[in-house]
């Protein structure tokens, strides 16, 4: 049995992206456990009772948006602390000043450059705050 030192939550509605996102935690960030959510409310749930070290956020989910969920995730004690990087499609300079203000440790846009994502993931598990 393989043993994971950190756990990291990728909560995406795109089956073809969490596919993607799973090849590369496998190839790059193999001792790192990828927990799976196709809504924020599933995501919300996941993260109260496993507190993962990571959250990664799509923005367009149905039903609750990734910043509505993230607004749940810093009023909540136990999810507060856990830094939350955005990955979305949405690239527009006024969608990442939102990012921003909403107090995302990172912000990414699809398609990302894996090399890119692989360096900033790192880093958020280190507990180093993400500069770009
Ligand atoms: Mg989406």
């Amino acid at each position: 049995m393989e043993e994971y030192q950190q756990s990291v939550l990728y909560v995406e509605d795109n089956e073809l992206n969490m596919v993607l996102m799973h090849h590369i935690f496998k190839k790059h960030l193999p001792s790192v456990l990828l927990l799976k959510a196709e809504t924020a409310e599933l995501g919300l749930e996941i993260a109260s009772y496993r507190v993962p070290d990571l959250i990664i956020m799509d923005i367009g989910l149905p039903g609750m948006n990734g910043y509505e969920a993230m607004d749940t995730l810093k009023s909540d004690e136990s999810t507060r602390h856990i830094p939350v990087m955005a990955i979305s499609a949405f690239a527009q300079r006024s969608d990442i000043e939102q990012a921003k203000a909403t107090g995302f440790a990172a912000y990414i846009t699809k398609p990302f450059q894996v090399k890119v994502f692989t360096h900033i993931v790192k880093e958020l598990l280190a507990g180093d705050p993400y500069t770009p």
